[in-house]
């Protein structure tokens, strides 16, 4: 068969504002923008018929960023062998709970706060952990998670300075990111953090003043607002680099309020792109406070978070850049999905998914004070294998090298339908929302 060069399964396409084009290719993670006169190259080149030669310039970036593929390619095999890339044994990633206590009580929250602090036998035993595997490692990705994880900072730090040794000696790749309610995050504290790696991190801000106090509380009442604000103008005084996510987490009664949250984090945050916004809706993620939440329907979830996130960028504050790493190869699954990440909760117990602590299924092992670890493959595969390898839909999806069926496992064996990320559902949207933030560097 005579060779053409056509238009990759994987792609998609949104216009811009300015009338040219953004594409993107979910299994090369390319994202372009061509102007309003290539754009009259691009399209054409697009056509499904192909072309028997790439004639020009524009045709070559096409075909050089995965845009155009050669009709000789099975791009779906490309998809499957990317996904059983995950089985990798070089690479981890440790989701570590250094405490499952909390210095909130946030009205959606899913925990039940039954474990406190990781106790030195489980620290002993990840040390070792990962002191046997290092041999084998190219890279170690730690998730600090919690609880509030900044409660056990001595766990953090004792872990952090083992790994760090242990990676440094063995020329593996480390990096860390942390999700922290923010109170505790002093400029200190901060700076502590990223002496051991840890610089991506989430922080969650509700809305303004009373708006977040009201959600995201002490333990006794008091309110938080005001000290994490405060906590995050020390931080913005720190040179170097890092990215933080300010998230906030929408529901029917915050949505009239979250205006008046982007122009509070404009007018403190705008100036600084390592800080950027991130709009999620609540949902009834397993907390005692389910029924009385005021969560939006499905529909509207999806239309708000884009909406949101166009009026911060319009007013110039930046959107998190993990909406634009979401969209790269392999990075919409959920680390429950991945053969080589495991959540290790306070007490040793093994999970795949940081929500659904308490279901039988989710407890797949633990881990020893020896550095062993006892683990039920079983369990293991049902996650690992729910996605893609059985979906049909999810093989032809345009989406597939990104998400590969597996966004979340958890909800799609619990409601049964296909875990689509936001992104996905909406990704004209978010192409020219990632041009539009990109314009405003
Ligand atoms: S399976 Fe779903 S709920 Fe669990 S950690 Fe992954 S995305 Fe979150
Ligand atoms: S879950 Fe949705 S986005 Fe993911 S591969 Fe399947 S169809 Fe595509």
């Amino acid at each position: 068969m005579k060779n053409k060069y056509v238009p990759s399964r994987f792609n998609a396409l949104s216009q811009t504002d300015d009338n040219g084009v953004v594409l993107y290719n979910s299994y090369t993670g390319a994202i372009t923008y061509f102007s309003e006169e290539e754009k009259q190259e691009v399209l054409p080149s697009l056509k499904r018929a192909g072309t028997d030669i790439l004639e020009n310039e524009i045709q070559e970036a096409l075909y050089n960023n995965g845009f155009l593929v050669s009709s000789t390619v099975d791009e779906k095999k490309r998809a499957q062998f990317l996904h059983q890339s995950q089985h990798r044994t070089d690479m981890m990633h440790l989701v570590l709970m250094p405490t499952e206590a909390c210095n909130f009580r946030c009205t959606y929250c899913y925990e039940t706060f039954e474990r406190g602090k990781m106790n030195q036998k489980i620290i002993n035993g990840l040390k070792t952990f990962v002191q046997e595997k290092a041999a084998t490692l190219s890279s170690l990705h730690i998730s600090w998670f919690g609880g509030e994880p900044l409660i056990a900072f001595d766990v953090i730090k004792e872990l952090s300075e083992s790994f760090l040794s242990i990676t440094k000696e063995n020329n593996i790749d480390y990096s860390c990111d942390l999700v922290t309610n923010g109170y505790l995050l002093t400029k200190d504290v901060f700076q502590q953090l990223l002496s051991w790696n840890i610089n991506q991190f989430m922080i969650t801000v509700d809305g303004v003043g009373e708006v977040h106090d009201h959600r995201r509380h002490l333990t006794g009442g008091g309110k938080t607002f005001d000290t994490v604000i405060n906590n995050l103008l020390a931080i913005k005084e720190v040179q170097g680099s890092f990215d933080i996510t300010i998230r906030t987490n929408f529901d029917e009664d915050t949505l009239p309020e979250a205006s008046k949250l982007t122009q509070f984090l404009k007018n403190h945050f705008a100036d600084d792109r390592r800080f950027g916004i991130l709009f999620r809706p609540v949902g009834k993620w397993g907390g005692k406070n389910d029924d009385d939440l005021p969560v939006c329907s499905r529909t509207m979830a999806n239309k708000k978070i884009w909406e949101l996130t166009d009026e911060a960028i319009t007013e110039g504050f930046s959107m998190s850049s993990m909406i634009t790493d979401t969209l790269m190869p392999s990075a919409s699954v959920c680390y429950a999905a991945k053969p080589h990440s495991l959540v290790v909760g306070s007490d040793g117990q093994l999970y795949k998914c940081t929500l659904s602590l308490n279901e039988e299924f989710n407890k797949v092992g633990k881990i020893h004070e020896d550095g062993n670890l006892e683990l039920d493959y079983d369990k293991i595969a049902s996650w690992v294998t729910s996605g893609e390898e059985t979906d049909e839909v999810c093989q032809s999806c345009f989406y597939r090298p990104a998400c590969q069926g597996n966004h979340c496992p958890l909800f799609r064996r619990r409601i049964g339908e296909r875990p689509c990320p936001y992104e996905k559902r909406n990704i004209k949207k978010v192409l020219n929302l990632i041009w539009k933030n990109s314009i405003q560097s």
